[in-house]
């Protein structure tokens, strides 16, 4: 190799090695940024699913979380309304109950299948990839969002 060949490739694995820093410091930056802060949450809603057979367990369900927790109860729906294939009825709370009403739920449930999904103000995204569920994952109506 001439000198002046060993200096240009010096120069490119130099380049090269500085454009891979940069890139990879880039990355890092990016990827602290796109976390987003769970302070965003304003509350949650459970919903809770049912069928004829199941109405009266959720009944039960729904009479313990009026008197034991702070939430705000939406009204029984027996039809599928909204993103929601299968009758439910939705229970509303606030960050701070999040601890209490969900373990309940977990331990609770017996055998109804609930979502539970934050409120950032973005539906779509808080029923399609920020939900937890319990039981069984239904398969929402999402266009209804969109
Ligand atoms: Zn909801």
């Amino acid at each position: 190799m001439t000198p002046c060949a060993l200096a240009l490739f010096s120069v490119v694995l130099w380049e090269s090695t500085s454009i891979k820093r940069l890139l990879h410091e880039e990355t890092l930056v990016m990827a602290a940024s796109e976390f987003v802060d769970a302070a965003t949450i304003q509350g949650y809603h459970a919903h809770v699913y049912y069928d004829p057979e199941t109405r009266e367990i959720a009944a039960r369900l729904r009479e313990a979380l009026e008197r034991g927790f702070h939430v705000i109860m939406g009204r029984w729906r027996d039809e599928p309304v909204g993103p929601h294939p299968q009758s439910m009825y939705q229970v509303k709370f606030g960050p701070d109950e999040f601890a209490r009403v969900v373990p309940w739920l977990m331990l609770n449930r017996r055998g109804l299948n609930i979502l539970v999904h934050p409120e950032t103000g973005n539906a779509y995204q808080d029923h399609a990839e920020n939900a937890l569920w319990l039981g069984q994952k239904l398969s929402l109506r999402l266009d209804t969002l969109r």
